[in-house]
C-alpha cells in the first residue's frame, strides 16, 4: 500500500465504489426488479463518474501543492504555469527526488560559501599583515627624520633609502596582488601560441645573471637540448619560470646551482626546476602554493617577496589545464615540476 501511485490509489478506490454499488444494488434488487446487466452497467457508470471526479480533484490538489514545492526548489524559476503533472506518473516520488537533489545542492553551496568566507577572512588578514610591516617601518623612518634625523648627516640618507626599500616592497606586494586578481577575473584569457621553451629558459636565465652571480649560484640546463616547441601563453610561462628561478636563487644556498630539465612524454612536456638549497619541510610543503604563505624562516628574515609568487605560478599553470607539484627534502633541495602541451603540427 505504501508505494502506490496516486493513479493506483484512485483505481483501487474506484473498484471499491463499483463493487459497493453493485452489491448495494444487488441487495435492493427485489424492490427494483432490474436485470443483472443493468446493475453491472449502472455500477460501472458510477465507477467512471467517481474515477473522473476524483481524478480531476486530486490532480488539481496535488498540482497546486507540487507547484509550490517546485517554485521554492527551482529558485522561483517555476514559470511554466502550463506544466502538466499526470497522476499516471509518480509525481510525488519525482518531487521527493528533486527536493533531495535540491537539498544536496544547497548543502554543497553553503559549505562552499563558508569556505569562501573563511578564505576571504584569512586573505584580508594576511594582506593587512603583509602591508603593515613596510608601512610601519616607513612611518618610523619618517618620524625619526622629522624629529631631527633630517639634519643628521649620518642617518638622513640611509633612513630615506630604507624607507624607499619599504615602499618597493609594498609596490611588489601590490603588483603581485594585481596580477593574481587580474588572472582571477579573466582566467581563460590566454594568448596561446607556439614558442621554443629552451629559448625562453635561456632568456630568463639571462635576466637573473646578476642576481645569481651575487650568490655564486649557477643557472644551467641539465644538458644541451634541441628546441622544444610548446603550445602555451609565452608571457605567462615566462612569469612561471621567472618566479621559480627567482625563488631558487633567493632561497638557494650560496655557491649552489639551479638546474632545469625537460622530459618529453608523447604530447606532454614536463619541466623541472631544481635547486640544491635548504629545502622545504614536510609541514610547509603542502601549503607553499597558498597566497601569502611563507615558510616561517623566510617570514622572519623578511627576505623574498610577497608570498604570492607560487600562488601566481599555480594559477597560470592551472589556467593552461596543466598541473604543478613540488618535492623537497630539508638540507638537500627542492624540485618544482609542471607540465605543458607540446606543439603539434596539426594544430591550427
Ligand atoms: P615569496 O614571494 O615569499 O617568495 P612564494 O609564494 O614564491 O613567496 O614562496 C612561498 C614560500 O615558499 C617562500 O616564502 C619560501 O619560504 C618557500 N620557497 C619557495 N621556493 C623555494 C625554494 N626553491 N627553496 C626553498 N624554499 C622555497
Amino acid at each position: 500500500m505504501k508505494n502506490l501511485r496516486p493513479f493506483e490509489i484512485l483505481l483501487v478506490g474506484t473498484v471499491v465504489v463499483v463493487f459497493s454499488c453493485f452489491f448495494g444494488l444487488l441487495v435492493l434488487r427485489n424492490n427494483f426488479s432490474d436485470s443483472g446487466f443493468i446493475l453491472v452497467l449502472f455500477s460501472v457508470l458510477i465507477g467512471v463518474v467517481t474515477y473522473l471526479t476524483f481524478y480531476f480533484l486530486i490532480k488539481k490538489f496535488i498540482t497546486e501543492k507540487v507547484k509550490i514545492l517546485y517554485r521554492s526548489i527551482r529558485k522561483g524559476k517555476f514559470t511554466n504555469e502550463n506544466e502538466q503533472f499526470s497522476l499516471y506518473d509518480d509525481i510525488i516520488e519525482n518531487a521527493e527526488k528533486e527536493a533531495k537533489i535540491w537539498a544536496e545542492q544547497q548543502t554543497r553551496e553553503i559549505s562552499k560559501l563558508r569556505e569562501q568566507a573563511e578564505f576571504r577572512r584569512e586573505f584580508i588578514g594576511n594582506l593587512a599583515h603583509e602591508l603593515k610591516t613596510p608601512v610601519f617601518s616607513i612611518q618610523g623612518y619618517i618620524l625619526t627624520l622629522l624629529e631631527g634625523g633630517l639634519e643628521d648627516e649620518t642617518v638622513n640618507r640611509s633612513f630615506l633609502e630604507r624607507a624607499s626599500k619599504a615602499t618597493d616592497r609594498m609596490t611588489s606586494i601590490l603588483e603581485d596582488l594585481d596580477t593574481l586578481t587580474k588572472m582571477e577575473v579573466d582566467a581563460l584569457n590566454l594568448e596561446m601560441n607556439k614558442f621554443d621553451l629552451v629559448e625562453l629558459v635561456r632568456d630568463v636565465f639571462e635576466e637573473f645573471e646578476i642576481k645569481a652571480k651575487k650568490k655564486k649560484i649557477k643557472l644551467k640546463l641539465s644538458k644541451q637540448f634541441d628546441p622544444i616547441f610548446v603550445h602555451a601563453d609565452r608571457n605567462k610561462i615566462s612569469q612561471v619560470l621567472t618566479n621559480l628561478i627567482s625563488n631558487s636563487i633567493t632561497y638557494g644556498t650560496d655557491g649552489g646551482e639551479t638546474t632545469i630539465r625537460f622530459y618529453i612524454l608523447e604530447d606532454i612536456i614536463t619541466i623541472e626546476v631544481s635547486d640544491n638549497g635548504p629545502g622545504i619541510g614536510d609541514k610547509d610543503l603542502p601549503r607553499i602554493f597558498e597566497r601569502f604563505y611563507r615558510v616561517e624562516k623566510s617570514r622572519n628574515r623578511n627576505e623574498g617577496g610577497s608570498g604570492l609568487g607560487l600562488a601566481i605560478v599555480k594559477k597560470i599553470v592551472e589556467s593552461h589545464g596543466q598541473t604543478i607539484s613540488v618535492r623537497s627534502t630539508l638540507g638537500v633541495g627542492s624540485t618544482f615540476t609542471f607540465s605543458l602541451d607540446k606543439w603539434k603540427n596539426t594544430r591550427k
